[in-house]
């Protein structure tokens, strides 16, 4: 086997898997190498299972300042001109458009809802639609069956919105990058998990189960476990990392779109939504919770020793803590979601204060727990300013980048792609085709 590179990627999620279809479709780099620990693509946050399938464009998260639903959306917009570019059966395999909207109840959340609905806003989704009762009935009837006269609704609406199989979309980018190329064709190995890295003079030696690689410029695409080896390796001490886990339950399908909710500004979790399932037409989904699992990996507790690596107990981390904890929104937030996982009592809390605020004719029988389902979002805590950072995180070395990708990762990672693969192709003097990149999945930039 050989075991030099000029570039690795460690991780094959949807992080690793758009860099390894951008080098090798744009780049002349010759030796590239994905390396991924378990024995398939997309095990877990990209899996279908553990995300909620959203291509995000920043419309319906109200959450997102107006800088970063523009950035969003021209991420969002990059993927799906490659989405579109695919095959039919294959595109249809990956992504579906269904409704979404944005969904304000009682009169506080009607504010805020038309506060966000900005001549900012509208000017950047000129199809979003502020919708009544009478017409949220028409477009999304199951929001307003059962509902109290009296309990007051509104949304922002628009009749395109996509649910994506993210897992399908990785396979899908490797396969682009072996396509792409009929020499020099990138390697890829399962079954290889990186234990340790070392820097060499003018290259990096990464340790494996699998024996020893090197590479001259090295990518981590590994979800929690970028933020982990870029502390093995000295870099970015000031952060540290909160697990926030998320369940989902089920009903039977019942709504006809994606319904988000009104969200609070600055808090880095979703609202809990209720969404379609691309993998299962005949169910909706509820969720994600919010819960602050000790591992870095869903439901792999051996990466529970791991996390500790990575959280670093120290006293700046607890005063962090101590602020995300008492700011009243994320801690109302973790609160009220700590209820949900009593037993019982949990999934009646959940149906009254999610479930019922949006399908409020479902009852306690009507809904389960899905199993085993739902990721980990790698939140950062940045200790110095203490307090948590929204969105994606890339850190850089000499020669090396560390991915660290919470919601939305999945929508931004073709985009994203970009700039690791130029700073990668750059560094070790070879020819990267940025026109072409541009020119296929940005045209709209002209
Ligand atoms: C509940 C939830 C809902 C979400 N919803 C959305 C959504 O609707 N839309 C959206 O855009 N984003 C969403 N996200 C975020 C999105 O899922 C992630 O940003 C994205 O999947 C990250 O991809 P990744 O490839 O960086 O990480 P991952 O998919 O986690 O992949 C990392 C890979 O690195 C491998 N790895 C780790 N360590 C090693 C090692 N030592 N050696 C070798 N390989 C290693 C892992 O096995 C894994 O395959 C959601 C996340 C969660 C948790």
């Amino acid at each position: 086997m050989d075991r030099d590179f000029d570039i690795i990627i460690v991780g094959g999620g949807i992080t690793g898997a758009s860099i390894l279809f951008t080098l090798s479709r744009f780049s002349k780099a010759k030796r590239i190498l994905l390396m991924e620990k378990y024995n398939s693509y997309a095990q877990i946050n990209s899996n279908s299972r553990n995300n909620a399938q959203t291509l995000h464009f920043g419309d319906i998260e109200t959450n997102y300042t107006i800088e970063k639903a523009r950035k969003v959306k021209h991420s969002a917009e990059v993927l799906l001109k490659y989405i579109n570019s695919l095959p039919r059966k294959r595109k249809d395999d990956i992504m579906r458009i269904c409704q979404k909207m944005v969904l304000a109840v009682g009169e506080e959340e009607i504010e805020s809802l038309e506060k966000t609905f900005s001549k900012e806003m509208h000017a950047l989704f000129p199809s979003l639609k502020m919708l009544t009762r009478k017409e949220i009935a028409m477009v999304e009837p199951a929001v307003v069956k059962g509902r109290k006269e009296e309990e007051k609704i509104a949304s922002l609406y628009s009749r395109t919105g996509y649910m994506v199989d993210f897992g399908k979309l990785t396979k899908s980018f490797a396969s682009d990058a072996d396509n792409a190329r009929k020499v020099n064709k990138p390697k890829v190995i399962f079954g290889t998990k990186v234990t340790n890295v070392q820097s060499r003079a003018d290259s990096y030696l990464l340790h494996t189960n699998k024996g020893e690689f090197s590479a001259r410029f090295v990518i981590f695409a590994a979800g929690s476990y970028s933020l982990y080896f870029a502390k093995s390796m000295g870099y970015d001490k000031n952060l540290s990392i909160l697990s926030v886990g998320g369940n989902f339950y089920y009903s039977k399908n019942v709504l006809r779109g994606k319904v988000y909710r009104v969200q609070i500004g600055g808090v880095p979790f979703a609202a809990v939504h209720a969404d379609p399932d691309i993998t299962n037409p005949n169910v909706t989904r509820f969720g994600p919770t919010v819960t602050v699992p000790i591992e870095l990996e869903r439901y792999h507790f051996d990466t529970f020793r791991d996390y500790f690596r990575t959280f670093d107990i120290d006293i700046p981390t607890i005063i962090s803590l101590k602020n995300i904890f008492l700011s009243g929104d994320t801690r109302d937030i973790i609160l009220r979601n700590a209820t949900y996982d009593i037993p019982l009592i949990g999934k009646y809390a959940f149906l009254k204060k999610e479930v019922q605020k949006i399908v409020p004719s479902l009852g306690y029988s009507d809904i389960r727990m899905a199993g085993k389902i739902g990721g980990i979002r790698p939140q950062l805590i940045d200790k110095e300013k203490r307090e948590l950072l929204l969105g994606e995180s890339k850190i850089r070395g000499d020669n090396i980048i560390f991915n660290i990708t919470p919601s939305p990762g999945a929508t931004s990672c073709l985009y994203n792609s970009l700039g690791d693969a130029k700073e990668a192709t750059d560094a070790i003097g070879v020819d990267f085709d940025e026109h072409g990149f541009k020119e296929t999945y940005c045209p709209f930039d002209r």
